[in-house]
Parts: structure tokens; C-alpha cells; sequence
């Protein structure tokens, strides 16, 4: 019985030194400790780190110690390497300008988007077409042309192939 309860004891204590290392990584790796702009600093001498090995590569590239096929292949490994530390600033950037503004700024800009939506809405919304029957001005959602009847379908067709 006592066999157990060591064995337990010692199972816990196992699960205690794996579990906690990762849990501290966490903290490290997604910046509970870290202020935003340490984590920006960070991110941003990776990605210097990065251009800094692209231009290496070049210079190894002219030297003749790299072939062109590998310069290729690592040039893209690390401009893709670069591009996703530009991702992660770009997030915490517009994560720090939200923070930063006033909810009041932050509503505001809300309707203002949505005003600028039915602005354009009304803009498509109030398109004409001509009759090519008899030159009358359509509505372009409108099937039919209100004074001689002719169907629009086609003209419309016609009007938003050249809209687009
Ligand atoms: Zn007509």
C-alpha cells in the first residue's frame, strides 16, 4: 500500500517538472510578462536578423559559394521568415492603435464605416443604363424600359461588363 502512495507521489511530482517548464515557455513565447513594445522591438531584429542574412546570401551568391538554385530556395525561406514577422508586428500594431484610442474613437470610426457602406451602396444602386431602342434612361436593376419596353437584360449585361 505504501508502494503505491510513493508511486503516486512520485507520478505527480514527474507530471509537475513536465507540466511546468511548458507552462513558462507559454508565458515566454506569447508575452504574459512582456510588454507590447518590447515584443515589437523583438519581432522587428528578427526580421532585421532576416534581411541581414537575405543580403549575406547575396554576397555569398556573387562570391560563387552558393549556387543560384540554393540561393533561391534559401533567399525565399528567409524572405517568408521575414514576411511573417512583419504579420505578427502588423497584428500588434493595429491591436496597440486600437487599445489606444478611446471607445468613443473606436464607435465613431464604426459608423463611420458603415455610413460609407450605403454611400456606396446608393452609389450602385443609382446607376443608369440607356435603352438602345429608344435612348431612354433605366435604372440599371430594372428589367424593362419604362417607355418603349424593350428588355434591358441584355444592355445591362453590356453596361456592368464595362463597369467592371
Ligand atoms: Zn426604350
Amino acid at each position: 500500500m505504501i508502494g503505491y502512495v510513493i508511486l503516486f507521489g512520485l507520478l505527480l511530482g514527474a507530471c509537475y517538472w513536465i507540466i511546468n517548464p511548458l507552462l513558462q515557455e507559454d508565458v515566454r513565447r506569447y508575452g504574459f510578462t512582456q510588454k507590447p513594445e518590447d515584443i515589437l522591438q523583438a519581432l522587428k531584429n528578427k526580421k532585421n536578423g532576416a534581411y541581414a542574412t537575405i543580403r549575406e546570401l547575396e554576397f555569398d551568391l556573387s562570391m560563387g559559394k552558393l549556387d543560384e538554385e540554393d540561393f533561391q530556395i534559401l533567399k525565399r525561406q528567409y524572405t517568408q521568415e521575414a514576411v511573417g514577422y512583419m504579420k505578427e508586428m502588423d497584428k500588434l500594431e493595429s491591436l496597440q492603435a486600437t487599445f489606444s484610442k478611446s471607445v468613443d474613437t473606436v464607435f465613431e470610426e464604426k459608423i463611420e464605416q458603415g455610413v460609407a457602406e450605403i454611400r456606396n451602396h446608393e452609389s450602385t444602386a443609382r446607376k443608369y443604363i440607356y435603352c438602345t431602342s429608344c435612348g431612354e434612361k433605366a435604372r440599371v436593376e430594372r428589367r424593362f424600359c419604362a417607355a418603349c419596353g424593350a428588355n434591358l437584360d441584355k444592355h445591362r449585361k453590356n453596361y456592368l461588363q464595362e463597369e467592371n
